[in-house]
């Protein structure tokens, strides 16, 4: 696997190093009024990622209900394990930050798991600021993906689709 991975501002400090991280965010608002400090993972604990990738993510348990890799894979199954932990967190809050282009077709080429993405002309584009935000036209594909998602998921029966 590469080395060099987009160091994005909002990933949770407790991941290992390498392309595949779970995002955080430091305390705020309701955090602090609650006296909690520090950085919160933005995945919480339901353990969908986790069932999909156990020897990468750091178990729950009562000492921990942070999401996060405790070592990157090194195998083609453990690729795809990380691959689909990404897949299923509703909150996109697993993501990829290198430049292997094989794994970014395996997350679907979706700008809201990776950090870069290949254009139409099979460049590799990034997809956030140096902040950690998605770019204008990362949202926007984002926005086409899951609308042609949903046109081709949808049942008879789901009309608002
Ligand atoms: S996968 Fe979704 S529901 Fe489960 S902990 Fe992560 S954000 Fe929450």
């Amino acid at each position: 696997m590469e080395t060099g991975y987009f160091q994005n501002p909002r990933r949770f400090p407790k991941n290992a190093e390498g392309p595949f991280y779970t995002t955080g965010h430091r305390s705020c608002g309701d955090d602090l009024m609650n006296g909690k400090t520090g950085w919160f993972g933005d995945c919480l604990a339901c353990e969908a990622p986790e069932l999909e990738a156990p020897e990468l993510l750091a178990v729950l348990d009562n000492e921990n209900s942070d999401t996060y890799f405790v070592r990157q894979p090194s195998t083609q199954d453990e690729i795809d394990e990380a691959c689909s932990a990404a897949s299923v967190c509703c909150v996109a809050a697993l993501r990829y930050g290198g430049r292997d282009r094989t794994i970014i077709s395996k997350l679907g080429n979706d700008p809201g798991l990776c950090d870069y993405i290949i254009d139409d002309r099979g460049n590799l584009v990034a997809t956030l600021d140096e902040e950690g935000n998605l770019l204008p036209f990362a949202v926007r594909l984002i926005e086409i993906q899951r609308s042609e998602w949903r046109k081709r998921n949808k049942k008879w029966y789901q009309f608002w689709l």
